[in-house]
Formats: C-alpha cells, sequence, structure tokens
C-alpha cells in the first residue's frame, strides 16, 4: 500500500502505566496505614535465563518504588521440582506475601501446570491459576492475567464504553489471547477469536472495531486487513534484524501501514509492554486489601 502520512492516535502504554503506578503506589500507602503491614509481591525465579532476569529485577524495582515489599526467590537451574513447590508451599503460608508470581518459561525438568496449580489461587497475582480462570470465565472476582487487563484497561481509556463493538482477538494462548476475549465479552463486544486454523483471517480482521493481536508474528497484520478506524492493541513483541546489521522490536502488526488506517494504535515498544508490570502490581494490591479483608472500593484502581 502506499504509505502518505499517519492518522492513527498513538495509545501511549508507557504514560498509562506510570499512572496507573502511580494509583498503585497511593492505594499501597493507605493500606499500610489501614493494616499496619506492607503489601508484598514475592517472584520466583528458576535457572539463569537472560530475559527472565531482566523482568524479575524490574517487578522489583517497580515493586519497592510503588511503596511494596518485594521478596525475591532466585534458584539454581538444577533445583528439583519439588524444592519448588515446597517454596510455593511456603510463600502461600507467609503472611508478609499477598502475591506470588513465578517467573516463566521454567526449565524442562519443572512441570509449570503443576507449580501454578500450587499456588493458592488468592495469590496468584498472574491470574494463571485454573481457579482465576474459571472466574473470569465466570464473572467472578478474581485474578486477571497482567497483559490482557492492561489492554482493556488501554482500550476503556481510549473508547469508553465497549459495548456492541466488533473485537477480534488474535491468539488464543492462556495468558494472552482466552483471557483477553473473556475481557471483551465481559464489557459486551462481540467477540472472534482468531488462530494459526482461521480461514481467511485478514477478511476476519477486517470486521473488526477493535483487534488484538497476540500472535509472536513480526508484523503479520498488514495495513489492509484493518478497517478504517479500528483500534488496534498490539501485544506483540518480536526482536528482528535490520539490514544494517542490529536488532529491533516490532509488533505482531505493520505498524506504518496499519497507523494510516487505524483508529488508534499502540506501538511497540512503549504500548502494552510496560502495562505487564504495573498491573502486576495493580492486582497485588489488590490481593493485599482482599487477604487482610479491607474493602476497596469497586474501580478505584
Ligand atoms: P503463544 O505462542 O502462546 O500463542 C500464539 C497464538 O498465535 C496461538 O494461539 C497461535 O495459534 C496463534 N498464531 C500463530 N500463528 C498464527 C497465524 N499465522 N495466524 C493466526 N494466528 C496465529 O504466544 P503468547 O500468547 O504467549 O504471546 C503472543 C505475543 O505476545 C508474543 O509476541 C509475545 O512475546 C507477546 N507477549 C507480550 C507480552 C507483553 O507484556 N506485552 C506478554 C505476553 C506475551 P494456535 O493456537 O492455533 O497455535
Amino acid at each position: 500500500m502506499t504509505i502518505t502520512s499517519t492518522s492513527a492516535a498513538v495509545i501511549d502504554g508507557k504514560a498509562f502505566a506510570e499512572g496507573l503506578r502511580a494509583r498503585v503506589a497511593a492505594i499501597a500507602a493507605s493500606f499500610e496505614q489501614a493494616s499496619g503491614r506492607t503489601a508484598g509481591l514475592a517472584v520466583v525465579l528458576v535457572g539463569e535465563d537472560p530475559a527472565s532476569q531482566v523482568y524479575v529485577r524490574n517487578k522489583g524495582k517497580q515493586t519497592l518504588e510503588a511503596g511494596m515489599a518485594s521478596f525475591e526467590h532466585k534458584l539454581p537451574a538444577d533445583t528439583a521440582e519439588a524444592d519448588v513447590l515446597a517454596l510455593v508451599q511456603q510463600l502461600n503460608a507467609d503472611p508478609a506475601v499477598d502475591g506470588i508470581l513465578v517467573q516463566l518459561p521454567l526449565p524442562a525438568h519443572i512441570d509449570e501446570d503443576k507449580v501454578i496449580a500450587t499456588i493458592a489461587p488468592d495469590k496468584d497475582v498472574d491470574g494463571f491459576h485454573v481457579i482465576n480462570a474459571g472466574r473470569l470465565a465466570v464473572g467472578q472476582a478474581g485474578y486477571v492475567p497482567c497483559t490482557p487487563l492492561g489492554c482493556l484497561m488501554l482500550l476503556k481509556d481510549r473508547l469508553g464504553d465497549l459495548s456492541g463493538l466488533d473485537a477480534v482477538v488474535i491468539g488464543r494462548s492462556n495468558i494472552v489471547g482466552k483471557p483477553m476475549a473473556q475481557l471483551l465479552l465481559a464489557e459486551s463486544c462481540t467477540v472472534t477469536v482468531a488462530h494459526s486454523r482461521t480461514k481467511n483471517l485478514p477478511d476476519v480482521v477486517r470486521r473488526a472495531d477493535i483487534v488484538v493481536a497476540a500472535v509472536g508474528r513480526p508484523e503479520m497484520v498488514k495495513g489492509s486487513w484493518i478497517k478504517p478506524g479500528a483500534t488496534v492493541i498490539d501485544v506483540g513483541i518480536n526482536r528482528i534484524s535490520t539490514p544494517e546489521g542490529k536488532t529491533r522490536l516490532v509488533g505482531d502488526v505493520d505498524y506504518v501501514e496499519a497507523a494510516h488506517v487505524a483508529g488508534a494504535i499502540t506501538p511497540v515498544p512503549g504500548g502494552v509492554g510496560p502495562m505487564t508490570i504495573a498491573v502486576l502490581l495493580r492486582n497485588t494490591v489488590v490481593a493485599a486489601h482482599r487477604n487482610a479483608g479491607i474493602a476497596l472500593a469497586e474501580g478505584a484502581i
């Protein structure tokens, strides 16, 4: 397609996440006054995966900046599964810990499903436990995975009421696509979930007022697939090589093309990415209130 000028509004996830973290910090401070203790997040990292180490470091730093306690547990890559499960059980029983996050992926000898199933559902601030997936599916209060909840916050901030809008979610993973579809359904969107077997994907996407791309394929969604004026949320984080021999991050959407057609679009980086940790902190401060039996006004955060 011919590129002339950019027309879409840029959805600034970095700025939104900053605001959310400031709200979390204010609520964490009032929680401390009301309860006499600090809300706490425990993060478990097994092994030395470089990307995971960066995520865990950022989570710890932002937890402390929000005025909450951060408990980091770094275990060697050859830690036995039974020892990881024992640590999770110890954290389940620790009253100073409101939220538990086990950084994925785990080394191959450890069963991720078993570890997630061991986290107490009421401390499962990542929202991966089947109890929380079930609560989301039936509309009960629980914990929703951070990335899709962050996407929903950006959508509601941009569009207000989503009711009646056609939404297409590309991707059906348990951590992004499926919970995203559930959240949009709960907002009364008409939701289509597309995946690798979907036929005529460009035509399916063209019907959508809201497109959420969570595929993991660089720039797969083309500008010609987007309905004019649609809101595009790009979850993808893909590192590609440039002709100059460097690397750069791109999303699952061809941003340059889509920005000429969409009404609004998230950039990569600076769109969905910064939301994930901010929502994790939000879920943790919500967990602290629930665990301590202190009311938090609906919609306060
Ligand atoms: P998964 O690999 O678990 O899921 C990818 C999904 O995309 C699958 O459902 C797959 O379909 C579908 N898919 C693959 N190829 C195609 C295709 N050609 N057409 C249509 N659908 C296709 O990925 P995740 O959900 O974990 O992550 C998706 C992306 O989001 C990645 O780039 C990841 O890095 C990023 N991400 C970003 C986060 C953030 O903080 N911003 C957090 C989490 C993820 P099928 O089920 O049929 O195989």
